[in-house]
């Protein structure tokens, strides 16, 4: 069973991730870690850029990843789907395999904590404009995904990330454990 985590950059998937990847039904699938240690260097090269990745190469590798999971594990994907393209293949993936969408996790955290959380990185590619654009992306991104998936009757959780992590996290296994519970 897939679960897919969303959720604007600084919302804290990463350390939710880190959290949630030693739980024993758990197999988390990092989209950008999985890219990194390819270490291709034509990927690299895409991502250094910033830019995304071509669809039918991360597909292939997600197919990958997937097919060895037995269905009684939760898998939660971090950074995949990250568009309608990808989501669309995931869910013929699904129809061809015994895996299932059961949730999208929205770590949702206002756009100003997004915001200040971005900039206090200090890293020289987070001025104002940038976050802001960046922001706009994912906020867009990220609704379409939402919304492809409510349409296929899969549930959305929404998480409030804006809460110390441990509660965050507390949360984030209620979900885990209703969905493994079926
Ligand atoms: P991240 O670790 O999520 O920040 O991703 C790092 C980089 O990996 C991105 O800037 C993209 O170049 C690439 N990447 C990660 N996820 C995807 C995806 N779902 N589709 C295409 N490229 C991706």
């Amino acid at each position: 069973m897939i679960v897919i985590l969303v959720g604007p950059p600084g919302a804290g998937k990463s350390k939710q991730s880190e959290l949630l990847k030693d739980h024993e039904h758990v197999v988390w699938i990092s989209a950008g870690k999985t890219l990194r240690e390819l270490n291709d260097p034509k990927t690299n090269e895409i991502m250094a850029k910033g830019d995304l990745v071509d669809d039918d190469f991360l597909n292939k590798i997600m197919k990958e990843k997937l097919d060895p999971i037995t269905p009684n594990k939760v898998v939660i994907l971090d950074g995949f789907p990250r568009h309608k393209t990808q989501a669309y293949w995931l869910m013929q993936y699904c129809n061809e395999s015994k895996q299932q969408v059961v949730s999208v996790i929205h770590l949702l955290i206002p756009e100003s904590v997004s915001f200040q959380r971005l900039a206090s990185r200090g890293r020289p590619d987070d001025t104002k404009k940038a976050i802001k654009d960046r922001l706009e992306i994912y906020t867009k991104s990220i609704l379409e995904i939402v919304e492809f998936f409510a349409h296929a009757n899969v549930k959305i959780d929404v998480v409030d990330g804006d809460r110390p992590v441990m509660d965050v996290f507390n949360n984030i296994e209620e979900i885990i454990h209703r969905v493994h519970q079926g």
